[in-house]
């Protein structure tokens, strides 16, 4: 599993190039793509096409040469493979079979994108592509709202917009949101902001879609006691002169949080007095 540069290309490991130059055969998504990254580093290696449309075909023939013990190079379009890209049913078959499986790290644009993002690093969740179709998206992002490390995933800049809007729907807008693009190239760039911040922003700047993009938002731990200690006191205010569920109804959409949470959170702390 040999990682290549996801801009770059000064970013491709001595040690990736050595294995290129060394193995038998190298498998790659877009054999004409990376046959151009290869002769870029001077490197001539037998390619085959390896991706989810010829897999079926493809891996019994790249198992067949590794059990006649020919080396074999995967490698992805860009960064490492089996992240949000093809290998991993030819990893588990190779492994299965006690063939020997090494990784070559290098470039993956999540971690890259985590390291800078300021975000808290010590627990993430890496989520691939979220679902393209929106009640798919929202119920998917519904199902992270509880998970206390940091989400990341891979977004397009044609949906980047409609899925921040959903984060802040369904999560809350009260969560950080850093969108990274185009890492380690030219136009490298890191939005930080809540999500109705940054859907203003990227509406309004819409070269900030252009190019390649990771989006990490806040865990829910993250946000600390502080967000809880806030809702508290907007509902205690508003309670103090209103129904208990029309203060939930607008403090939720003050601090951006669902209104049955408020609701309970005034019953547990005796606030439903108005409405008993
Ligand atoms: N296997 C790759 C890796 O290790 O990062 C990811 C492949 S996935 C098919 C491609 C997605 O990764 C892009 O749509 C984008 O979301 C993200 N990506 C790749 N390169 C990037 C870059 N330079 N900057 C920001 N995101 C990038």
């Amino acid at each position: 599993m040999v990682a290549t540069p996801i801009g770059n290309l000064g970013d491709m490991t001595d040690r990736a190039r050595k294995v290129l130059s060394d193995v038998d055969l190298v498998a790659s998504e877009d054999t004409r793509q990376t046959r151009r990254l290869l002769a870029h580093f001077g490197i001539s290696a037998k390619l085959v096409a390896y991706h989810d449309h010829n897999e079926a075909v493809a891996a019994p023939r790249l198992l067949a040469a590794l059990e006649a013990g020919r080396d074999l190079a995967l490698v992805a379009d860009a960064g490492t493979p089996l992240i949000s890209d093809p290998g991993f049913s030819l990893v588990a078959a190779a492994r299965e079979r006690g063939l020997t499986v090494v990784p070559v790290p290098g470039a993956n644009a999540a971690i890259c994108a985590l390291s800078a993002a300021g975000l808290p690093t010590d627990r993430f969740l890496f989520l691939g592509f979220p679902p393209r179709t929106p009640s798919q998206r929202r119920s998917w992002l519904a199902g992270l709202a509880n998970e206390r490390g940091t989400l990341i995933f891979y977004e397009s800049g044609k949906r980047v917009v409609a899925t921040l809007r959903d984060c802040g729907e369904t999560l809350g807008e009260t969560r950080r949101v850093v969108v990274a693009r185009e890492l380690t190239k030219r136009f490298e760039t890191y939005l930080h902001g809540y999500p109705a911040e940054l859907v203003r922003r990227l509406e309004a700047e819409t070269e900030q879609r252009l190019g390649e993009l990771v989006v990490l938002v806040e865990g829910r731990a993250n946000q600390g006691g502080g967000e809880r200690m806030e809702q508290q006191r907007v509902l205690m205010i508003l309670a103090e002169t209103l129904p208990l569920s029309q203060a939930a109804a607008i403090a939720a959409r003050l601090t951006g949080t669902k209104k049955n949470m408020l609701y309970r959170l005034g019953l547990e702390l005796g606030l439903g007095g108005a409405e008993g």
